[in-house]
């Protein structure tokens, strides 16, 4: 693979973009307008900016790897892809909408990816002609970072496609690790309810959010705490998934906590808000 074309330039699309250019790959980042294209190179070279700093790489790399990065809001960029991994908003009908576009517009071998946290790969490959060639490349958030790359075998997805996914993900640094196609796979199958747990604990009183976050940092050695975890992402992505995972199971248990709705509701998403659990904006 060669040519990758990340759709959506948000938290999720730049942290992808920056770790294919860093593999050498060349990169068409499409968002829908040039401001947010804008933000989203801007977030790259300060997060290039940050591993020169720390002496990981020369600022010769860092001006390489921008370089391999064109931006695009039209989709005809997806022209001349290898693979194209969707990283839009976490809607069913928006991800169904461009995989049909994506199919009418990408040359026949290309790949078509999708970074969903929790939405059916099978239910996007039904709107395209090549359901074989549709999979899940799920990165985890901030891409550049973390290794994982959940990927997701839809039901008709091609053992050829596993495969050049898999290589594509072991190209830039990551590792691959096979799932099936079930609501929330198995990463937010297992860290949403944990996630909803510690919202039902705050809204029940139980503690404050600092110390859910301190239980669980120090009782159960995680990195941070739920609560933070869920700044970190989005609360209205956590309310997405929480959504598919209720509506995919049909289980009561995948309830998201009242107080996750209302937060949402209010326009408090976390860290990119600036407000969520904790206050973000005073820095
Ligand atoms: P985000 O809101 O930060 O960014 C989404 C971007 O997609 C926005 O810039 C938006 O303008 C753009 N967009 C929306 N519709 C578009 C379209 N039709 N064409 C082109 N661009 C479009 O969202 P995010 O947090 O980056 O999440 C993106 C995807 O990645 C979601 O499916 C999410 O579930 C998944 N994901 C998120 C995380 C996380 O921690 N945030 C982790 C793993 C996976």
């Amino acid at each position: 693979m060669k040519n990758v074309v990340v759709i959506g330039a948000g938290t999720m699309g730049n942290g992808i973009a920056h770790a294919a250019a860093a593999a050498g790959l060349d990169v068409t980042l499409v968002d829908v307008n040039d401001e947010l294209l804008q933000r989203a190179m801007s977030a790259i070279a300060a997060n290039l900016q940050r591993g020169v700093d720390k002496g990981k790489m020369t600022a010769a790399d860092k001006v390489a790897v921008v370089g391999r990065i064109k931006t695009a809001i039209d989709l005809g960029a997806i022209a001349f892809a290898d693979i194209v991994i969707e990283a839009i908003v976490e809607k069913l009908e928006a991800k169904s909408d461009l995989f049909a576009k994506l199919d009418a517009l990408a040359q026949p071998e290309c790949i078509l990816a999708s970074n969903t946290s929790s939405i059916s790969i099978t239910k996007m490959a039904a709107v395209t002609k090549r359901p074989d060639k549709v999979i899940g490349m799920h990165f985890m958030n901030p891409v550049p970072v973390m290794t994982l790359v959940e990927v997701i075998r839809g039901i008709a997805t091609s053992d050829d496609t596993y495969q050049r996914v898999e290589s594509l993900a072991k190209q830039m640094g990551k590792t691959a690790i096979e799932v099936n196609d079930y609501p929330g796979f198995v990463s937010n199958r297992v860290l949403m309810p944990m996630i909803n747990e510690a919202i039902f604990a705050l809204y029940e009183g139980v503690a404050t959010a600092a110390a859910i976050d301190g239980v669980m940092k120090l009782g159960m050695n995680h990195p941070m705490g739920p609560l933070t975890l869920a700044d970190f992402i989005g609360l209205d992505v956590c309310l997405a998934i929480l959504r598919v995972l209720e509506d995919g199971f049909g289980d009561p248990k995948y309830r998201p906590c009242p107080l996750l709705v209302k937060m949402v509701d209010a326009g408090w998403l976390g860290r990119k808000s600036g407000r969520g659990f904790y206050d973000y904006r005073t820095g």
